[in-house]
């Protein structure tokens, strides 16, 4: 219950407080006063009870000084006006550091700062202020609960004791602790009702028994690991370069960049966990991302065994209290380690010494719900607030990525690209093969699979060995292409492939929608515009028909295991998929997207890319960058074990320089040639990409709403004067070959999924220059066209999928 109303004036200091009121979005700190009695409870990082427009709400303290004058904004405030703080709901949770990296958030991001500050909190320790009946309030708080367990051990003089002969259950006792601590549970479970015995040799002085803080969630993740922890003996040339340049970086103490470029199994890991090694030998502690913990559980396996205890592990499979547990592990310094997604960045760190992303290209790292943000640029600025390196880890590194370290600088920091071009053990890397489909088509077949790729099918079966067919369709949508040149419509303006809509028999680009006049192609069946071939097909077969197709084409003794979202729906049948093909003798796994990484399987010695098409031609300024990425990854997953593997690209396009560079395996074809094309078409990483989305139930109001706002932002960028760049200098000096001074508003069109969940989707898309404040553009565009019931609009910087 709240204390009863401070008085102002006798106020011991006075703190900034962001009130959290889950439906309204708050960003602006406000001012209470602290009284004595509370003063020693309220700090940075403590939530508050206050009140605030007529009711009792929770706020988080970001700032404390003595007198208001101490506070930014509270410099000209009357001290008897200030309200005051009427109790402390929860110890501080975040640091002042902390405070720092959620204003970082919600500016650059467009998020309320109450947001932000949220997801710094413990797990379920968000507070909720409910009203009684008699008007006073009460704070209620989601309860997960702390665990404690016995733990028994050896005293001094214990070790020298020698239990008598016939006292069995004392032998055991002394037994079990030889080698160290055992908790009372696990005794029990082992020998049965111990207690007794515990209690009398404790009374003797042989154990104590002490009560402590039990972990959950750290037994879980060791039964992940099948990994040993033991160093290499010896580190690759290559292994050696990276780790002298992160050294290099750690003595500066700026948060410079190490990008470690190394081909899949270079040993990257390894690199990560012996500068680990360091950074915690000098009492610091280190941050690991990795895109998705269950497919990666071998890496973080070998965390756990080279580090032991000190590593805490988020993932999305703990429960409330485990991810407590592990959350508090390290906030009591106990875990120095931290392996987790993305979200790991908001552990309460002490004295961040490394942050490290594994396969850092991924899109997972970028966060889908506000407050959108990349986990490479929260890292980024994380690293230069703490002054410790950032190593970003790929064999396919992000466009950015590479930009920047061709840059050798940016955000005021160096980045330096490190490559690892070979495997410790001098494995060798597949053998790619492409099939021409329109070859295949001009020689009359009409079925799905090429001759090689049929060929390669038929020799597994043979051999009874095994095969990953992947058909992606993320971020597809239906195109026209012809089936006799390859050729697909795209925008003159966006490059980007057309998208095919049905129902109106139209081409539509969806970056810049009516901005750009659509060129009047016809339907399906009608003539190519390069070739003139009548065969202008629709692409979009889906999994089952390329499963039904397999099923009668090879012999039934042969597993065909499909996985797609479909087919892993239930909980627990991703996993339960890759059993069936792992027991398999021969089989055949098809599989979307999913399949592509963290597959190990040393049976299987062929990859089939069933249309590397769809990859290519997303509707998508990313999307050779992504296919790129996809095809070097599923290629990986061949030929890991003894045989060697084959992988097998069936394609409309075997000139596209992302198909030649993955079958040379050399990334230089096309990454300079599309880097260039992007700078000259606008597209990040020369620009920065907002994307603004609205979405409605009414069509006609969502689609005039969406038309208001993208005026009002033009309105307002066009009387902005270009914003002095917050710390991006590097790359918009070196790389900013688009020179755009001012933000360009593109749209407003529909969104390529043009209705979802009942609501009609529309979008305005911004390009800004690098270090442009686009984000005040966008606030006070928004606030001036004012919010809607009907209407919802979500803001997305730097946004991935558009
Ligand atoms: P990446 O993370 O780049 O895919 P890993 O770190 O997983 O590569 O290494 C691939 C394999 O090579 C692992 O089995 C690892 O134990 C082994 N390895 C790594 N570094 C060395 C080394 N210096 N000498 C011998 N083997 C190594
Ligand atoms: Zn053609
Ligand atoms: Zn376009």
């Amino acid at each position: 219950r709240p204390a009863p109303t401070a008085q102002a004036a006798s106020a011991a200091c006075y703190v900034s407080v962001v009130v959290d009121i889950p439906a309204r979005a708050l960003s602006e700190p406000f001012t209470y006063a602290v009284s004595g009695d509370l003063v020693d409870g309220v700090k940075v990082g403590a939530t508050v009870l206050v009140s605030f427009a007529r009711r009792m709400a929770a706020g988080y303290v970001i700032a404390c000084a003595g007198t208001p004058d101490g506070l930014a904004g509270a410099e000209s405030l009357d001290p008897s006006s200030i309200k005051p703080v009427r109790a402390v709901l929860a110890e501080p949770a975040f640091s002042e550091q902390s405070v720092a990296v959620a204003r970082w958030l919600s500016q650059t991001y467009v998020a309320p700062l109450s947001e932000c500050l949220r997801l710094f909190l413990p797990p379920g320790h968000t507070p909720r202020v409910r009203r009684l009946e008699d008007g006073t309030y009460e704070v209620e708080r989601a309860s997960v609960q702390e665990v404690h367990q016995r733990v028994v051990a050896l005293t001094e003089e214990g070790r020298a004791f020698v239990p008598p002969e016939r006292a069995v259950r004392q032998r055991q006792l002394v037994e079990a602790l030889a080698c160290g601590p055992v908790t009372t549970s696990e005794l029990n479970a082992l020998y049965g009702g111990m207690s007794a015995t515990v209690k009398a040799l404790e009374r003797r002085g042989v154990v104590t028994v002490e009560e402590r803080r039990a972990w959950r969630g750290c037994d879980a993740s060791t039964t992940l690991s099948s990994a040993s922890g033991a160093a290499p003996a010896q580190l690759t040339a290559g292994q050696r370069r990276a780790l002298s340049a992160i050294e290099h970086a750690r003595g500066l103490g700026r948060g410079d960049v190490v990008v470690v470029d190394g081909v899949t199994g270079s040993g990257k890991t390894e690199v990560y966990l012996a500068a680990i090694e360091r950074v915690l030998a000098e009492g610091k502690s280190a941050c690991v991302l990795v895109p998705e913990i269950s497919l990666t559980a071998q890496t973080v396996g070998r965390f756990r065994s080279r580090f032991g205890d000190a590593v805490a592990i988020f993932h999305s499979r703990l429960s409330a209290g485990e991810r407590l547990d592990q959350w508090d592990m390290v906030h009591a310094g106990v875990a120095r380690v931290v392996v987790g997604a993305r979200s790991a960045l908001f552990c309460p760190f002490r004295d961040l010494g490394l942050i490290v992303i594994d396969e850092e290209h991924e899109h997972t790292y970028k966060q889908g719900q506000s407050p959108r943000y990349h986990a490479r640029e929260l890292a980024a600025y994380m690293a230069s607030l703490y002054g410790c390196p950032l190593v970003l880890g790929s064999a396919t590194p992000s466009f950015e990525s590479l930009a920047r370290c061709a840059a050798g600088s940016f955000g005021g920091v160096s980045w330096t690209r490190v490559e690892m071009p070979e495997r410790p053990a001098g494995a060798t890397l597949p053998r790619i093969v492409i099939a021409d489909l329109r070859r295949e088509f001009a020689r009359g077949s009409r079925s799905m699979f090429s001759k090689p790729l049929l060929d390669g099918l038929m020799r597994v079966v043979e051999r009874r060995e095994k095969a990953v067919l992947l058909h992606n369709r993320r971020g597809f949508a239906p195109f026209l292409m012809c089936r006799e040149c390859g050729c697909v419509p795209t925008c003159d303006h966006c490059s980007t492939a057309l998208t095919y809509h049905e129902r109106t028999h139209t081409l539509e680009c969806h970056t810049c929608g009516a901005v750009h006049p659509v060129r009047p192609y016809p339907a399906p069946g009608s003539a190519c515009p390069r070739c003139g071939s009548r065969y202008l097909a629709k692409m979009g077969m889906g999994t089952q028909q390329i499963e039904d197709a397999l099923r009668s084409l090879l012999p039934p003794d042969v597993a065909v295991i499909r996985m797609d979202a479909d087919s892993t729906k239930a909980k627990g049948s991703h996993q339960r998929l890759l059993e069936e093909f792992d027991a398999a003798e021969c089989a055949v796994l098809l599989g979307t997207q999913m399949i592509a990484k963290g597959l190990d399987f040393p049976e299987v010695t062929l990859v089939g890319v069933v249309m590397a098409d769809y990859a290519l031609k997303m509707p998508d300024f990313r999307a050779s960058e992504r296919a790129f990425a996809l095809l070097e990854q599923v290629s990986g997953r061949a030929g890991r074990g003894e045989r060697a593997g084959e992988v097998v690209i069936q394609t409309y396009l075997p000139d596209d320089p992302v198909i030649r560079a993955v079958a040379a395996h050399d990334r230089s074809l096309f990454v300079p040639a599309d880097l260039a094309q992007r700078a000259e078409l606008g597209y990040p990483p020369y620009v920065r990409l907002v994307n603004v989305v609205c979405r409605g139930k009414d069509r006609n109001v969502t689609e005039r709403y969406v038309e208001a706002l993208a005026e009002k932002i033009r309105a307002i960028a066009s009387q902005e004067h270009r914003v002095a760049p917050a710390g991006a200098s590097g790359l918009s000096a070196a790389l900013a070959a688009d020179s755009t001074e001012r933000p360009q508003v593109l749209g407003p069109t529909t969104c390529v999924i043009e209705r979802a969940k009942d609501r009609f989707r529309f979008h305005v898309m911004v390009k800004c220059p690098v270090g442009y404040d686009i984000s005040r553009v966008l606030s006070r565009a928004l606030s001036e066209v004012g919010a809607r019931r009907d209407v919802s609009v979500s803001v997305d910087v730097d946004a991935y999928d558009l």
